[in-house]
């Protein structure tokens, strides 16, 4: 352990792995680093001083222009299905410096990334832009205030250095946290280039890390298993309800912790349509909005597959064994998401109606195109005249059984509107706000992001100030396409 004075306290537990699980990378430098945005108050949780991280010698080690005081940086290696491919991959933009152990004792990866090449480069420059770094400083932000888990966004450091893609772009450097980055492309990578024990010795480590209470189970693995599957069914379920679209859910992109990570291709879905895709590279909808729950269900049988070897010693129990495990997906699924929608619908008790209840509601937004997050809203404030499905015989059946349902139950109209309140956000980043915030940056005024980002921190405050940030964009955005590893 050490400490030093921006308070880096950083161990590397990770490095008592195999040395096949890393390699020692050490950021490359870059020209002339400038610090364009701090997450103080997340700062501040690490145990880290906001003040002196933005001195000079806080923005080289931001910039990975040094390495903190006792820090020994690695890139893990990993591999992973992409659109369902399964290829090596490993940190090909990214350094780990450390895990940091925070004031009140918990760990978490501290990465940069676009800290230059590693031995998992490929092809890859090993660097990243200005816009998506500010993009996905945005989106996880965004998400953590939504209440999602989520890795988080310590800083953006531009590097002074220019990159090229389509055109020469400003590089930079975000400082990512995560719980860890443990994938299930991480056990994948063990189970199809290491040995059995490799992949023993990579879930030992990941149930220490993160399900301790599992250490001294006889049936350890399959327990992980399952709290992967639950974690993941969970984290699925949010998103869902939310309207997030991950957009390339490879399973490199999927954390053993439950957290969402990678914001390459995602985007808020604002017209609801299960079909919805905005990633340019996802040509046939494989992540499509609707297929985001079938995704993570097959990217959990993934891992269940690399982990046979330890479920059981005779090879036909194990694959029962890890069968029965994966056919609760998706009941549990549904489980998270069914109380999540009684939740935006301001209902406290489980009905057998629920689920026609919740489809009766989605069909009908879908048949009138109209925004998911705006129809919670007017449905929380009766707010007849926003909605032109009001008009329709069907909406008004609808609303009858819900009205049923809310007058029927024990809690007060008031509880109910609370519990909406707390439930269906007022803002989320919106696809024409994160533009416009990004190309205000692009011009040098980051005014506009720091403006966008406050308002994000508190979605479900339902105040004056986020009116404006409900709006949706005047040109639509049924067209709107991300582009990711960029
Ligand atoms: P992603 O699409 O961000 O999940 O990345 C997929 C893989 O490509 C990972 O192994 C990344 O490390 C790698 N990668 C993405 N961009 C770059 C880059 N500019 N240079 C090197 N590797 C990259
Ligand atoms: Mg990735």
């Amino acid at each position: 352990m050490n400490s030093n004075k921006c308070g880096w306290n950083l161990e590397l537990s990770y490095s008592k792995l195999p040395n096949k699980f890393y390699s020692k990378q050490l950021p490359t430098p870059v020209r002339a680093p400038e610090l364009l945005l701090l997450n103080e108050r997340l700062a501040s949780e690490l145990g880290l001083d906001e003040k002196m991280l933005q001195d000079e010698e806080g923005v080289a080690i931001l910039s990975g222009n040094e390495v903190p005081e006792g820090a020994d940086p690695i890139s893990q290696a990993y591999a992973g299905h992409q659109f369902a491919h399964f290829t090596m991959l490993g940190d090909g933009r990214a350094v780990l410096l450390g895990e940091q152990i925070t004031p009140n004792s918990g760990r978490v990866d501290i990465q940069l990334k676009g800290a230059g090449r590693t031995p998992y480069s490929r092809g890859g420059d090993g660097r990243a832009a200005i816009g998506p770094m500010l993009r996905e400083y945005i989106i996880s932000e965004a998400m953590n205030g939504l209440g999602i888990p989520t890795t988080r966004s310590l800083a953006v450091v531009s590097t002074g250095d220019e990159i090229l893609r389509e055109t020469r772009l400003p590089g930079a450097v975000l400082t990512r946290v995560a719980k860890s980055h443990l994938r299930v492309g991480t056990f994948q990578y063990a189970a199809s280039f290491g040995t059995i024990d490799d992949v023993k010795d990579l879930a030992d480590y990941a149930i220490n890390r993160h399900f301790p209470h599992l250490l001294n189970e006889p049936d350890r693995y399959s327990k992980f298993l399952e709290e992967v599957l639950k974690s993941q069914a969970e984290l699925v379920a949010k998103w869902q309800l939310i309207g997030f679209v991950h957009g390339v859910m490879n399973t490199d992109n999927m954390t053993i912790s439950g957290e969402t990570i990678d914001y390459g291709p995602c985007a808020f879905m604002d017209t609801f349509d299960p079909g919805t895709v905005f990633s340019s590279i996802d040509v046939k909808g494989r992540y499509a909005f609707g297929n985001q729950p079938y995704i993570a269900g097959w990217n959990v049988a993934r891992l269940a597959e690399c982990l046979i070897p330890l479920l059981h010693k005779d090879e036909k129990e194990a694959i029962d064994m890890a069968q029965s495990i994966l056919s609760s997906f998706p009941t549990t699924y549904h489980t998270y998401w069914k109380k999540g929608m009684r939740d935006k619908l301001g209902l406290f008790e489980e009905h057998v109606s629920d689920q026609s209840l919740f489809d009766g509601l989605l069909k009908i937004m879908h048949e009138y195109k109209l925004d998911y997050t705006n129809t919670f809203i007017s449905l929380m404030n009766n707010n007849k005249e926003e909605l032109v499905m009001y008009e329709s015989d069907e909406f008004q059946t609808w609303l009858k059984n819900w009205q049923k349902r809310l007058h029927d139950q024990e809690q007060s109209q008031m509880e109910a509107y609370k519990q909406m309140q707390r439930s269906n956000p007022a803002v989320i980043p919106r696809n024409h706000r994160v533009e416009e915030a990004l190309e205000a940056a692009a011009e040098g005024n980051y005014d506009v992001v720091k403006k966008l980002l406050e308002v994000l921190k508190n979605p479900y405050a339902h105040s004056e100030n986020q009116k404006e940030y409900q709006k949706l964009s005047r040109d639509g955005n049924d067209d709107y396409i991300t582009y990711c590893g960029t």
